[in-house]
């Protein structure tokens, strides 16, 4: 086994937080992601686009922003 001359370049297992899964190319085995491309509002539309919205409020008011201008 020869380590550290280069990074090693796996088959990484990803797992989304809505329960997807998939296999993409990383320096890591494993990676979690909050979003991917079944859940992220880009793809799912405007569902998924109102939940974003509830965090956006919630850290608005958080942070003493007023989210309903
Ligand atoms: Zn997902």
């Amino acid at each position: 086994m020869k380590e550290g001359i280069h990074p090693a370049y796996y088959q990484a297992k990803v797992v989304c937080n809505c329960g997807n899964e998939f296999v993409t190319g990383s320096t890591k085995k494993d990676i979690h992601v909050e979003v991917c491309s079944k859940c992220h509002s880009f793809y799912t539309g405007q569902q998924k686009a109102a939940a974003a919205r509830g965090r956006i409020d919630k850290f608005n008011r958080k942070y003493g922003m007023n989210a309903d201008n």
